[in-house]
């Protein structure tokens, strides 16, 4: 249709906005012109604090010094979620970044784990560094090059000052940044490609590719492309969330809280200025009252700004990619913030634009495979987080118990079955949660396999006994040596 893109317009300056032009300048620089718009007066959503590791790879590829970006975004250091009450009240599990145990040869080692349940029955975070850590609030940066100490982290940051630290990096690599109000877009007649936007001002901009990062609106992919959405609320129920800032703990946790309620769940997020709250809750079964007093009266200290509501439908915008518009960020869809995705998600779609990238022009067979691959990564996520909530065990209370009900995805189905039959796990292309963490979820969810891989019993049990208790001893070794987490934090950014 078109020939080469030689112009990128970038319609929004949220986190997505910023990711994403930073991103394609630093890769693709001077091959293309980039222009961002946005708007103050719009604003962004200003919520999102939670990461998983890949972000750390994403700021490597941008040059970006650890410590600075620490500082500038007010960040901690994240190993990990705690899930609590979710399977049933009172108990709690955690799903790492880690993996327990240790890689064995043709035979994972939760099978050795399952085994040794039999009469041992230590929980299999006993064996993951990653746990240790979090649980005794200690962090630092090995210098082993050994897989079996591996201690894979993310952050938790304030995501609108991740926003303004990228634009930065942008700006200065000659991304062209546009303040004002689109108010405007043409197409053409012929193609329904977009040509260019307007602005209040009446200024006019034209690019060959468009990039909607506008936010849940999807000003050019929905609003004006009219692409379609699907949606999944009848697996994922919750549509709305409440957000609040309250005063920081003395000690900076290294895990992100994920606390189930009666209708929805809470998360709390430890930054270094102050704790992010919000409640993510199903409109059917509380209302948004409620839902303020639930989250307020559960901060555990004092609230520093008003509740802020932010409504949301579970989904994904049917076609990502739609003739020359490119929906990145809250424009592509929506899943809840329970496994901290969706700044990922917005990573992984710069990823796979720039290996997808319309240099010779835009044709079918990229799109096609770029919503292909997107819609795959999408329902992962999806099947996941369903995965939570169908496998409670909280017999008293409706939403807990229609959630039990939820027919699932086929492919969950065969995925939960495989697991509880032999503790076989799948991983997936385009899932970015390996075994581990699917092994996590599950086990913590309550699922226990009937039976384990033969091989285990290679091993006789009381020397399977020893070898475990071995990599325990070993995995708590590290923690001998390693300050608290605060205490890296202010190392670190005291070495810029
Ligand atoms: C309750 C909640 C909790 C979340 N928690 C997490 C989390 O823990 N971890 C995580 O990874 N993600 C989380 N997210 C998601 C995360 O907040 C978003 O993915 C991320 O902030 C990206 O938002 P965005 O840039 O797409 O949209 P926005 O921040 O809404 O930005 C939209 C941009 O478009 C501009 N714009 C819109 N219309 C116009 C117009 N007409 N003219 C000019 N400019 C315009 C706006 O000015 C703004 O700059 C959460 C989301 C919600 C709702």
């Amino acid at each position: 249709m078109q020939t080469q893109v030689q112009k990128i317009v970038i319609v929004g300056g949220g986190t997505a906005g910023w990711m994403t032009a930073a991103m394609l300048k630093k890769i693709l620089a001077n091959a293309v012109n980039i222009e961002l718009v946005e708007s103050e007066a719009i604003g962004i959503i200003g919520v999102g604090e939670a990461t998983i590791p890949p972000i750390r790879l994403f700021n490597n590829v941008l040059g970006i010094n650890e410590a600075e970006f620490i500082k500038a975004t007010k960040a901690s250091i994240k190993l990990a979620i705690k899930f609590e009450n979710w399977r049933t009240e009172g108990e709690s599990y955690f799903h790492t970044f880690g993996a327990p145990g240790k890689s064995m040869a043709f035979c994972p080692f939760h099978h050795f784990w399952l085994k040794e349940q039999a009469i041992n029955k230590k929980d299999i975070w006993q064996y993951d560094l990653n746990y240790l850590c979090a649980i005794n609030g200690q962090f630092d940066k090995l210098k082993t090059q050994n897989p079996f100490y591996d201690i894979p982290y993310a952050y938790h940051f304030d995501a609108a000052l991740y926003g303004q630290f990228l634009r930065s990096y942008a700006e200065a690599w000659g991304v062209k940044r546009t303040e004002g109000i689109i108010d405007n877009v043409i197409q053409n007649s012929e193609s329904g490609y977009i040509e260019s936007v307007q602005l209040q001002s009446g200024d006019i901009i034209s690019g060959d590719l468009f990039i909607d990062c506008s936010g849940a609106k999807g000003l050019l992919i929905h609003q004006t492309l009219n692409t379609g959405y699907e949606d999944w609320s009848h697996w994922l129920p919750c549509d709305r969330a409440v957000a609040v800032a309250s005063e920081r703990f003395s000690k900076s946790a290294l895990y992100t809280r994920s606390i189930a309620h009666y209708a929805g769940w809470q998360w709390q997020i430890p930054l270094q200025h102050r704790n992010g709250n919000g409640l993510v809750y199903s409109s059917r079964h509380i209302s948004d009252e409620q839902a303020v007093d639930l989250l307020l009266n559960n901060l555990g200290s004092d609230s520093l700004s008003e509740p802020k509501l932010v409504k949301f439908r579970t989904g994904r915008t049917r076609k990502q990619w739609n003739r020359n518009v490119i929906a990145i960020g809250l424009s592509s869809g929506f899943l809840e913030p329970l496994e901290s995705t969706s700044i990922y998600l917005i990573q992984s779609a710069i990823v796979r634009l720039l290996n997808l990238f319309p240099n010779q022009g835009i044709d079918n067979r990229q799109r096609n495979e770029y919503n292909q691959q997107s819609e795959i990564e999408y329902s992962h996520i999806r099947d996941f987080i369903i995965l939570h909530y169908i496998q409670n065990e909280r017999n008293n209370n409706k939403f807990w118990h229609e959630m039990q009900q939820v027919e699932l995805p086929e492919r969950l189905q065969h995925k939960m079955e495989l697991f509880k039959k032999q503790g076989v796990l799948v991983q997936e292309q385009y899932d970015i949660f390996l075994d581990s963490s699917w092994l996590q979820v599950m086990v913590g969810q309550g699922i226990t396999p009937q039976s384990y891989h033969p091989l285990a019993n290679n091993i006789k049990q009381q020397e399977l006994s020893s070898m475990l208790e071995n990599i325990r001893l070993s995995k708590l070794k590290p923690l001998e040596q390693m300050p608290s987490h605060d205490n890296f934090l202010n190392t670190l950014m005291q070495s810029i």
